[in-house]
């Protein structure tokens, strides 16, 4: 059966001497798609079919892997692709969620990658941006942080933000406190509608602070193996 369908390439694997396996995220789905001659420049499955490319593939489905009949480019990131700091973080990205997707394939999956690629492209911070993914994906792996209220008393006057409770701790039950900015800052993250982002203002201190939290926090709890991560940072610096 022949299907049109819109996604982000995740994979590409080598497939005999000139041919390609992609991996396609969509919004109903991962597809394995086999490219024939699409490692050829000169190929018109070229185009399109490289790595982090939104792309229109035509397809003839079935059920393991489909073969690419025809593919358009949508956007092809030319942003990202010539600055390593971008590249890195947007790789970080597919990563992060293909490993997520893997534990829960919700379709906002999808649509969170879509958009954080596409707001790295357009010039946004990249930790910022890969921060905000980071903490919306916690939601699909059952460990959304309690950004709302004290989640030992319920109380309201947040003082610190604990990585044993995973949320905020209000002064009656926290003896260590955490920067304001961090505390507004993490619930913006949680909360923010990527779409609506068009600038990023943090201070760098306060974002590699609160930065930190976060890889602490998925070390801690999420059992996923993210060198990219690592990749990236050493990148910023
Ligand atoms: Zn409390």
């Amino acid at each position: 059966m022949i299907k049109k369908i819109k996604g982000i390439v995740v994979k590409e694997i080598a497939y005999k001497d000139t041919s390609k396996i992609i991996e396609v995220l969509t919004n109903d789905g991962l597809y394995s798609i086999v490219a024939k001659g699409a490692k050829k420049v000169s190929s018109p499955l070229f185009l399109g079919t490289t790595f982090l490319s939104y792309s229109e593939f035509c397809i003839y489905e079935r059920e393991k892997i489909s073969t690419l009949k025809s593919v358009d480019l949508i956007n092809g990131y030319k942003n990202t692709l010539k600055d390593i700091v971008k590249l890195g973080a947007s790789s970080y990205l597919v990563n992060l969620c293909m490993q997520v997707y893997k534990q829960n394939s919700s379709n906002e999956i999808y649509d969170l990658l879509l958009v954080g690629i596409s707001k790295i492209d357009s010039g946004i911070n990249p930790l910022g941006i890969v921060n905000i993914l980071e903490i919306k994906l916690l939601k699909y792996l059952g460990l959304k942080l309690h950004l709302d209220k004290c989640v030992i008393c319920s109380g309201d006057d947040i003082k610190s933000l604990s990585l044993d409770y995973s949320g905020y701790l209000c002064k009656n039950c926290s003896k260590v406190s955490t920067d304001r900015k961090i505390l507004k800052l993490i619930k913006l993250y949680d909360t923010v509608d990527l779409n609506k982002l068009n600038s990023f203002n943090v201070s760098l201190d306060i974002l590699l602070n609160l930065d930190r939290f976060i890889d602490e926090y998925y070390s801690k709890y999420t059992g996923l193996y993210l060198n990219s991560k690592k990749f990236f940072k050493d990148m910023l610096s």
